[in-house]
């Protein structure tokens, strides 16, 4: 066992935070409060390589794993300029098709991946489901060779910027009795196919729909890999993708630390910078210990997903983002405080990170879902609901 990253990876945490610097968290804000988006960073972040780290070599990635990939997204989130939809279109569709798809569907889609130019949104939450997936009602009906999909989705995020969405589905021979989901990939120009924007109070650059699926005509390989091994397809892709969102967490709590720190530092009202002060160094000390064991779990949890220990990366994944959630939203909060007025002010950005950082004990799947996962898988309590 080891505690120190590759050299490798190392050094990819620092490119990445490069780039992050280049654009700098002004840039996020800026496009977060005009309605835009961060394009220009992905694109070239997807240039760089660093969008398609864990797609196989032969498609044109970098043959790494989502440990490597995490470590992206916690150092764009570290310099303030996260990019929420590297949690979804690389993560969980790019896993999922590079390790369960048609050879036809590994060469159309996963070099677009390796290079950030295809952005696929993912689609699994209901509004009659919510954390409830066995309640799912989006369905697939056979129509000849192909497939006619119909559903509702609700808080997809990055709908507007994909060009397509892989949507978590069930066959309708499928409709009652356990979860058997099945993906689709369906392009957002499909005919039967809507988004509507759904307004949010949180200042991101990435904006979230509600999906309207009517009678979607599909062809037969827009299904992803094989009907009958999809729910082990859709947790191959909702482990990464836990990963991710802890990672993103936990550089975005990186970014408003190290603010809060540098303005400790310096603030000056009584004789010593306000640093000197333990009740504003203590909440900051804790947040930096809440984040150093939210990456850790972080780090195993990908550690054991690139092994191919699927079991125990989905209990670490969740441990990770249950940690990760509760760290990043108290390393905001100490840092919003130790700016006293300024935490709010617009010049200063932190006001922007409460809600965005609030999302990630929400999403992808909520603190209370996670608990209820713990107490029963890892604990061996009843099941409460
Ligand atoms: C900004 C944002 C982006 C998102 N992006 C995507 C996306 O790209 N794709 C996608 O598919 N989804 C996305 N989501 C949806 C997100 O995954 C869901 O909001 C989340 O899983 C919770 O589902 P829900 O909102 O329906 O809450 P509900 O399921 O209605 O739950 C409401 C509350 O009740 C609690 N609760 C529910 N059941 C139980 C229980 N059995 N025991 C204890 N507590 C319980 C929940 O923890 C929660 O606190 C996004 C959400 C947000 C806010």
């Amino acid at each position: 066992m080891s505690f120190t990253e590759s050299e490798e990876r190392q050094a990819l945490r620092k490119a990445v935070a490069e780039l992050g610097r280049k654009y700098g968290h002004e840039y996020t804000l800026k496009a977060a409060r005009s309605g835009g988006h961060t394009t220009e960073l992905w694109n070239e972040a997807g240039e760089l390589g660093y969008l398609g780290v864990s797609v196989p070599e032969e498609f044109g990635g970098g043959g790494g794993g989502i440990g490597d990939l995490a470590a992206v997204c916690e150092e764009l989130g570290a310099t303030g300029t996260g990019l929420l939809q590297m949690v979804v279109s690389p993560a969980i569709c790019a896993t999922i098709i590079a390790r369960f798809g048609t050879p036809e569907q590994k060469s159309r889609w996963l070099p677009g991946f390796a290079d950030g130019t295809l952005r696929m949104a993912f689609a699994i939450t209901e509004p009659d489901a919510g954390s409830n997936a066995h309640r799912l009602t989006t369905t697939a009906r056979r129509v000849g060779d192909g497939w006619v999909l119909n559903g509702r989705k609700v808080y997809i995020s990055c709908v507007d910027e994909s060009q397509s969405v892989m949507v978590v589905g069930r066959t309708e021979d499928a409709k009652t009795g356990k979860l058997k989901p099945a993906l689709f990939v369906v392009p957002t120009d499909a005919p039967g196919f809507e988004f509507q924007r759904i307004e949010m109070d949180v200042i991101a650059p990435d904006s979230q729909f509600q999906v309207f699926i009517d009678d979607v005509h599909l062809p037969a390989e827009a299904l992803v890999g094989s009907e009958d091994a999809a729910l082990m397809q859709l947790f191959a892709g909702l482990n990464p993708e836990r990963i991710m969102a802890s990672a993103y967490a936990v550089g975005m709590g990186r970014f408003a630390l190290d603010k809060a720190v540098e303005y400790a530092k310096t603030r000056t009202v009584w004789k010593e910078p306000i640093g000197a002060h333990q009740a504003v160094a203590h909440p900051l000390a804790k947040a930096k210990v809440e984040l150093e064991l939210a990456k850790l779990m972080t780090q195993k949890a990908a550690a054991l997903y690139d092994s191919g220990d699927d079991m125990a990366a989905g209990e670490a994944a969740n441990m990770a983002k249950y940690a990760a959630g509760e760290a990043v939203v108290n390393a905001v909060d100490a840092a919003v405080q130790t700016h006293g007025g300024n935490g709010l002010a617009s010049e200063y950005g932190l006001g922007a990170l409460v809600a965005a950082s609030r999302l990630t004990r929400i999403a992808p799947v909520s603190r209370e879902m996670i608990l209820n996962f713990v107490a029963q898988f890892s604990l061996g309590l009843p099941k409460s609901y």
